[in-house]
C-alpha cells in the first residue's frame, strides 16, 4: 500500500545522523522552540512494518513505535486504505454538530471490548492528556467531589491538570506556574524495589492507607492508575495490586480510572492491561497512543452511568474524534478483533523475555526484567547493588541508535530500556536487535 515498498531490513549506509538528517536538524534548531525536546535527530521520510527509513536512506529497526503508537504497524495497509477513503469523502463537521457514523462505530467498538460486562459509553478525543484530562471531569461531575489520587512513578500528560498528575516535575513541571489543585500521589506497587516480601495486598493497604490518612474519602472524586506503568519504566505491579485497589474504590464509592494510553490496544497481549488482573475492574479507561495507528483519536470509554453524569455540551472539542483518525481506529480495531494481532503480542512476549532473561543472566548490569506482551524493559542497576545506572543505558541507546536500532530509554531514574515494538515486526528484526544491544552491553 505505501508508495514505495520499505525492505524489512536493518540498513545503515551513513553515520547516524546523517549528512541530511544534520542540515534539517539545524534548520529545525532555527525554527522549532527548544522546548520540544529530540531524542534522536534523524528525520524519517518513511515506514513501513518495523522499520523506519531516514532522509539519509538509513532503514533503522523500530522498537518505539513512536511511544506504542504504530502498534499494529507502520503505514498498515487496512490503515493507509480507510484514511485514503475517508480523507476524499468527509474530513470534519464537528460531531457534536452535525454527525458522522465512523466516531460511532468506534465508539461501539471500545464498549465492545474494553474490560467488564457493564453498560459502557465512550467519548473521543485527540491526545491522551485531553483524555485524561476528561475522565477526570467526567469523574468529578459523576461524584460532585473532587480530589484526585495518583501513583508515585506515574505520568499522564503534559496539559496543566495532567502535568500536575505525574510523579516528576521535572522536567514536565518546573517553572509551568501553579500546578492543578486537588491532586495527591500515593506509593506504587513496584516490585522490583518494593521490600522483597511485599506482597500486591500489602503495597495495596500501603496505598490505601495513604489515601485515607492523607487524602481523607470525604472529598476524592477518582483514583486514576496505569496498570502497567509506561514513562515509569514498565513497572508491572505485583499480582493482587490492582484487584485490592479496585475492591476498595468500588466499596468507598470512588471512580476508578485506568489509564490504558500506553498499555492498551492489544500491546500487552490482551485487549487491555487492566484484563490481567482478575478482579480488577475499571470504571473508565483513558485510550489514545495504539487506537489508529499513527492518527490523533483518544478515547474515554467507561461505566454509562458515570459517562452519562455529565451535561450535554460539557465534553467535546473541535478536532475530537476527527472522521479521518476514527476511520483509522476502526481499521485497526476490527484487524484485532479479527485476531492474530493479540497473538502476536504474546508471540513476541516470549521471543523477548527469553532472550532479556538470558541477558540478565549474563550481565550483572541488568536487575530485572519485567512487563507483558510487546510491552517489556530491561532495568540497569550498577551490578551488585539496586542503585539505578542511568550511565549504561545512555551508553546503550546511543550505541543502538548508532547502529540503526531506535530504542528508547524510561523510568523515573532514566535507567530503563523498554521495548514496544511494532507488532508487524518479524522474530527476525526482533532479534536482530537485540544482538545489536547485546553487542552494545559487552562494550559497557
Ligand atoms: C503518553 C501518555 C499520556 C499522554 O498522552 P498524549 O497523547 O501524549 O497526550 C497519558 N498517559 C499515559 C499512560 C501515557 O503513556
Amino acid at each position: 500500500m505505501s508508495e514505495l515498498p520499505v525492505a524489512q531490513e536493518r540498513k545503515v549506509v551513513t553515520s547516524i545522523p546523517g549528512p541530511k538528517s544534520q542540515a534539517l536538524h539545524a534548520r529545525r534548531l532555527a525554527a522549532v522552540s527548544a522546548g520540544a525536546g529530540a531524542a534522536l535527530p534523524v528525520y524519517i521520510e518513511k515506514a513501513h512494518g518495523a522499520i523506519v527509513v531516514d532522509a539519509d536512506g538509513n532503514h533503522l529497526i523500530d522498537l518505539g513505535a513512536g511511544i506504542g503508537v504504530t502498534t499494529i504497524g507502520h503505514t498498515n495497509d487496512a490503515v493507509v486504505k480507510a484514511v485514503q477513503e475517508q480523507v476524499a469523502n468527509l474530513t470534519h463537521t464537528l460531531f457534536t454538530l452535525t454527525p458522522y457514523e465512523q466516531y460511532v462505530e468506534v465508539c461501539e467498538l471500545l464498549n465492545k471490548h474494553t474490560p467488564g460486562n457493564h453498560s459502557k459509553k465512550s467519548v473521543l478525543f485527540n491526545s491522551g492528556a485531553e483524555a485524561v484530562e476528561n475522565a477526570v471531569k467526567i469523574a468529578r461531575k459523576a461524584t460532585r467531589k473532587n480530589g484526585i489520587v495518583v501513583f508515585d512513578h506515574a505520568y499522564h500528560g503534559r496539559t496543566n491538570l495532567t502535568y500536575s498528575m505525574n510523579f516528576k516535575a521535572a522536567p514536565y513541571g518546573n517553572g509551568f506556574g501553579p500546578m492543578a489543585g486537588s491532586v495527591q500521589h500515593v506509593p506504587m506497587s513496584y516490585p522490583f524495589r518494593d521490600p522483597a516480601a511485599m506482597t500486591g495486598a500489602e503495597a495495596a493497604q500501603r496505598a490505601i492507607t495513604y489515601i485515607e490518612k492523607r487524602v481523607g474519602l470525604e472529598d476524592l472524586a477518582a483514583v486514576v492508575i496505569e496498570p502497567i506503568q509506561g514513562e515509569g519504566g514498565f513497572i508491572v505491579p505485583a499480582p493482587g495490586f490492582l484487584k485490592a485497589l479496585s475492591d476498595w474504590t468500588h466499596a468507598n464509592g470512588v471512580v476508578l480510572i485506568a489509564d490504558e494510553v500506553q498499555s492498551g490496544i492489544a500491546r500487552t497481549g490482551r485487549w487491555f492491561a487492566s484484563d490481567w488482573e482478575e478482579g480488577f475492574e475499571p470504571d473508565l479507561l483513558t485510550i489514545a497512543k495504539g487506537i489508529a495507528g499513527g492518527m490523533p483519536i483518544s478515547a474515554v470509554t467507561g461505566r454509562a452511568e458515570i459517562m452519562d453524569a455529565t451535561h450535554p455540551g460539557g465534553l467535546g472539542g473541535t478536532f475530537g474524534g476527527n472522521p479521518v483518525a476514527a476511520a483509522a481506529a476502526v481499521a485497526v480495531l476490527k484487524q484485532i478483533e479479527a485476531g492474530g494481532v493479540i497473538e502476536r503480542a504474546q508471540q513476541i512476549e516470549q521471543l523477548l523475555s527469553a532472550r532479556l532473561n538470558e541477558l540478565k543472566a549474563k550481565y550483572p548490569v541488568i536487575g530485572d526484567v519485567r512487563g507483558r506482551g510487546a510491552m517489556m524493559a530491561l532495568e540497569f542497576v550498577e551490578p551488585g547493588t539496586s542503585n539505578p545506572n542511568q550511565a549504561a543505558v545512555d551508553k546503550l541507546v546511543k550505541h543502538c541508535h548508532s547502529n540503526g536500532v531506535l530504542i528508547l530509554n524510561a523510568g523515573t531514574y532514566y535507567n530503563v530500556i523498554r521495548f514496544l515494538p511494532p507488532l508487524a515486526i518479524s522474530d527476525d528484526l526482533l532479534n536482530e536487535a537485540i544482538d545489536v544491544l547485546e553487542a552494545g552491553i559487552k562494550e559497557l
